[in-house]
């Protein structure tokens, strides 16, 4: 049975939305006039490098830090000054945050009011949620990282609230358990419906979390999309290096579809209108690159294929990854095969083989965006 039939659907309408947020510490912009809306029941990942802004975005959202501009709305409600404590929300932070003293069911149960009855009920279905049932009298000391952190969300969710904050709740944990709690957590967060921004700097957390991904880049946002449309359609050479691996072809436009490069000529499908000499970067990824088993002249007269020099071969676990020179383009490149691929190109080093750069998936980027 497909259980992903059951699952709610996103829905259409806006949860959350920020407009024109713009922060300051002192003369440093951590924030730059932000404008973003978060659907309902979606699972938003803020990701970016070390010091993009995306904690300080998510802080202004749990109402821990004020803008210095712009405005948050929830459902139509503005909250850009309400104070934390009157916003309706459950966090979870990277360092497990329990209190030590108290056992798992207090802590879960912190910030429930009511009857203890009442109040046990709910520990307990919390705990069975979050697959630790019978754990309450146990005490943080006596669990492991990634049972920490799961209280940590049960206590996050303990009061049903609208939206989840998670503020790298994985990163300290070691890669297998990471791997593991990443699933739960996405399959959590959709049974429940729950409308949550997780921020990340792991592009594989928010390629396999996120409906949507905001990439962050010294406090601007370079792109939202679909982990798709971020993976495959970058929209800057930023964005491109910052998700996934990429290979770069410095070049030159010629003509229509047409660029030079070193000796050759190249053809792009996408190729964006831009004047004859203009200085580009090509861009493809290493699993888009495709090697040829057997050539002959013809072959090479084939558009965008050349031989290589094969100069290096690793097994990253489950795909071989290929480093190739190309002289006719000046250029280096990582070329991804399975073992299958492998098996039928057989390359080996300082073997030359043909390889050709499909032109529909080359991207092409002119070179001032590389700056
Ligand atoms: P990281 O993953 O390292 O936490 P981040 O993308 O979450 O990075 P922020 O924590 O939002 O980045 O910080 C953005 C910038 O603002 C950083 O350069 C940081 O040093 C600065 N910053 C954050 N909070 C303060 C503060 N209270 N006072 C001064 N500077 C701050």
């Amino acid at each position: 049975m497909n259980r992903n039939i059951e699952l709610p659907l996103v829905a259409s309408t806006d949860y959350l939305t920020i407009e024109g947020l713009a922060k300051r510490f002192g003369a440093f912009v951590a924030l730059k006039q932000i404008s973003l809306s978060v659907k309902k029941g979606e699972l938003l990942c803020l990701l970016g490098p070390s010091g993009c802004g995306k904690t300080t975005l998510l802080r202004m959202i749990a109402g821990l830090e004020f803008a210095d501009a712009g405005a948050i709305t929830v459902e139509g409600k503005d909250i850009t000054r309400l104070p934390a404590a009157k916003r309706d929300y459950g966090i979870v932070f990277q360092s497990y945050a329990l209190f030590p003293n108290l056992n798992v069911a207090d802590n879960i149960a912190y910030g429930l009011k009511g009857r203890n009855s009442d109040k046990a009920a709910r520990v307990t279905s919390l705990l069975e949620l979050i697959g630790l049932a019978g754990i309450e009298n146990k005490y943080p000391a006596q669990l492991s990282g990634g049972q920490q952190q799961r209280v940590a969300l049960a206590r996050a969710l303990a009061t049903s609230p609208g939206l989840l904050l998670l503020d790298e709740p994985l990163s300290a944990l070691d890669a297998r358990v990471r791997e593991h709690l990443r699933r739960e957590i996405r399959s959590l967060q959709q049974r429940l419906g729950i409308t949550t921004i997780l921020v990340t700097h792991d592009q594989d957390e928010a390629l396999t979390m996120a409906d949507r991904i905001v990439v962050m880049n010294h406090g601007v946002i370079e792109q939202v999309g679909t982990p798709e449309e971020i993976y495959s359609h970058p929209q800057s050479r930023f964005v491109a290096e910052f998700v996934g691996k990429s290979n770069w072809i410095k070049a030159r436009v010629s003509g229509n579809q047409c660029l030079s490069v070193a000796d050759a000529e190249l053809y792009a499908l996408h190729l964006p209108p831009l004047p004859p000499g203009q200085e580009v970067e090509l861009f493809i990824r290493p699993e888009a690159v495709r090697l040829h088993a057997t050539w002959d002249a013809a072959l090479l007269r084939e558009p965008n294929t050349a031989l290589a020099d094969v100069s290096k071969i690793e097994l990253l676990g489950s795909f071989y990854r290929i480093s190739l020179h190309v002289p006719v383009w000046n250029s280096d490149l990582m070329v991804d095969l399975s073992r299958d691929q492998l098996a039928l190109y057989q390359p080996s080093l300082a073997q030359r083989i043909p390889v050709s750069l499909p032109h529909d998936q080359l991207r092409v980027f002119c070179s001032k965006d590389a700056e």
